[in-house]
């Protein structure tokens, strides 16, 4: 067992060794990384590694994401306090949680029910407030469009046309596509199309439903 220091001392040497020096530098960001608990979201027999420089599994057959992923893509999405985001995957929350850190109003939809059920009781245990709904991602979450960010975290094999629909102008999605080798798209929305700003390639796990 560990204590909350122990911890917390991870915390900060992830950030330094796995974040920052791979030039991650938004200061909210990397405050967010330093300050979520990470271990409590992860599987107990996980636990000692929750820090490490890998993903991890969270059950039914899913995982959560390199801590070096998770840092890249919020800060990809380039949102702060009061924004609204759009979060497809919740998997086990902790992507959830370092949103609702740094202030963003998140809505995070996900498709395995157990999955939701334990990400909610952590999130709702650590008092991140969030909104979630299960269903399939694929649709977005029409009644509360548009978001000022969309942040996919299983990959679709091409870009579904609700996200298009229910971002904001200039807001920009963050999403891995393709089937096995998948390319994790940074695009912001200009003129009422997806724009790609840059691609970085990376292994997910499929985004299921949607008749693909
Ligand atoms: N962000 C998560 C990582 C989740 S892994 C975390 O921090 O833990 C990807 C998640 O996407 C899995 O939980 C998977 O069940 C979910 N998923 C897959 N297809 C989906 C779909 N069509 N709609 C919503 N969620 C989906």
């Amino acid at each position: 067992m560990f204590t909350d220091e122990q911890h917390s001392e991870a915390r900060a040497r992830m950030v330094e060794h796995q974040i920052r020096s791979r030039d991650v530098g938004d200061e909210g960001v990397l405050r967010a990384m330093e300050t979520v608990p990470r271990h409590e979201f992860v599987l107990t027999g996980a636990l000692g590694s929750a820090y490490g420089d890998h993903p991890l599994p969270i059950g039914h057959g899913q995982t959560i994401s390199q801590p070096y992923i998770v840092a890249y893509m919020t800060e990809a999405l380039g949102v702060g306090k009061g924004r609204r985001v759009l979060e497809i995957g919740t998997g086990c929350g902790y992507q959830t949680a370092i949103l609702a850190q740094m202030g963003v109003e998140v809505f995070s939809v996900e498709i395995v029910e157990p999955l939701l059920a334990n990400a909610r009781a952590t999130l709702d245990r650590l008092g991140f407030r969030v909104t979630t709904r299960l269903g399939d991602g694929h649709q977005g979450w029409p009644d509360e469009a548009p978001f000022d960010g969309i942040l996919v975290t299983a990959a679709p094999t091409r870009i579904p046309e609700a996200f298009v629909e229910q971002l904001a102008q200039g807001g920009r999605l963050v999403i891995p596509v393709g089937e096995t080798i998948q390319d994790l798209k940074i695009m912001e929305k200009r003129g009422g199309r997806l724009e790609t700003l840059y691609n970085l390639p990376v292994r997910f796990v499929p985004m299921v439903g949607g008749g693909e």
